[in-house]
């Protein structure tokens, strides 16, 4: 049976304006296991069955340099071999967790849903700003491709970021229904919760209105046919939470990513 791993980053640091991401791992697991809900993927996987999830705990942030304890701790989680699901923490976290993914998969094309393009070379003087971690990812070439969908935030900056790095924008005003990644790699997701439109997911430190809908993303990532070896759900802020629904909605989009994986893991 393929299975599929679970690593929480809790992880805020890097954070510019509001702390509280590195509270969610906890909350998104509770959702996902609660027995209000299904544990079966829209895709047919039930989730639920015994084995089929390999929980690895929270990274513990001690003394040393967090990259370099995330790093090795998804050169890890990813031994066994099975799809891994990274529970964020900021989206600062993704750069390190991309360091050890790319050592594995020499081809390698990222799908990052987000608000905003998190491509600034630095902010607030933060090299390691959860602003900037796609400008690392791009210098380092922990990706072929980079391809943004969601955004609604672009300036001129990111805009000669993009070009320098070759980046495929789809932002949130062109985005469309029919849209079909034409992808040829083992993919990465990048899911950060505020690209969703913060009536779906009002749980978000920067709520940007004009975003996407659940059910759009939850479309778009079940037209991958090539195998998702890896992904994050970051930025959920329990802080700002109502009800927990942005938690619910973390733990769906677990169920759904995880679901594509072992779909797309099996042929
Ligand atoms: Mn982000
Ligand atoms: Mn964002």
């Amino acid at each position: 049976m393929a299975k599929i791993s679970i690593l929480g980053v809790p992880h805020d640091d890097n954070s510019s304006f509001m702390k509280g991401a590195a509270e969610a791992p906890a909350h998104i697991r509770w959702e996902l296991h609660s027995d209000a809900y299904s544990m079966w993927s829209e895709t047919g996987i039930d989730l639920g069955a015994v084995g089929r999830l390999v929980d690895h705990g929270d990274i513990e942030f001690g003394a040393g340099d967090p990259w370099d304890l995330i790093e090795r701790e998804v050169g890890h989680a990813m031994e066994p071999g099975d799809p891994l699901i990274c529970l964020g923490g900021d989206h600062a976290i993704s750069y390190p967790i991309l360091r050890a993914v790319r050592r594995r998969h020499p081809s390698l094309t990222i799908l990052h849903i987000d608000a905003h393009p998190d491509i600034y070379h630095a902010y607030q003087g933060n090299p390691r700003s959860h602003t900037s971690p796609f400008a690392r990812i791009m210098e380092e070439r922990l990706a072929d491709r980079l391809i943004q969908v969601g955004l609604r935030t672009v300036n001129d900056h990111h805009r000669d970021q993009f070009k320098r790095f070759g980046v495929e924008v789809i932002e949130a005003s062109h985005f469309s229904e029919t849209l079909r990644l034409d992808i040829t790699t083992p993919v990465y997701i990048s899911m950060d919760l505020d690209g969703l439109d913060p009536a779906f997911a009002p749980g978000v430190s920067h709520r940007e209105p004009g975003g996407l809908s659940t059910r759009q993303v939850i479309n778009l990532i079940q037209t991958i046919s090539q195998p998702i070896v890896v992904a994050d759900i970051v930025e959920y802020n329990p802080r700002c939470d109502i009800s927990n629904l942005t938690a619910i909605v973390a733990a769906k989009l677990f169920k759904e990513i995880a679901g594509v994986m072992v779909k797309t893991a099996s042929h």
